[in-house]
């Protein structure tokens, strides 16, 4: 489950960023999770809590936010939101595409207060 350790990071870096700022509890996280990132957001929910507890973060609300997959071909150069990973170009029906979003998971901003 590298939803843990994911989890970890997100909480590091939240926690070490809210130290810089002056910030002595964050209330809230908020992450960015492309649909095609391989990551399960449930396990993500389940996971936080656990990394969470103990530091300045305990008890924050996690609120992820899903990013679309967007593409664009690379015989048209048509930008899309392919409905799978696999979906060819609706334009061209070429299957040569890059992903440009959606495989992403960021942290996007935290609240708190201090
Ligand atoms: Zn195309």
């Amino acid at each position: 489950m590298h939803e843990l350790s994911l989890s970890e990071s997100i909480t590091e870096l939240v926690v070490e960023c809210a130290r810089r700022e002056g910030v002595e509890r964050v209330s809230k996280v908020v992450i960015a999770l492309g649909e095609a990132a391989a990551v399960d957001a449930e396990s993500l929910r389940f996971c936080f809590p656990i990394t969470a507890a103990d530091t300045i973060a305990a008890g924050a609300e996690l609120v992820i936010d899903r990013i679309a997959l967007k593409a664009s071909c690379e015989a048209c150069h048509a930008e899309y939101a392919p409905p799978t990973l696999i979906a060819p170009c609706p334009v061209c029906g070429s299957h040569a595409r890059k992903i440009i979003e959606g495989r992403e998971m960021r942290v996007v901003s935290f609240s708190g207060c201090g």
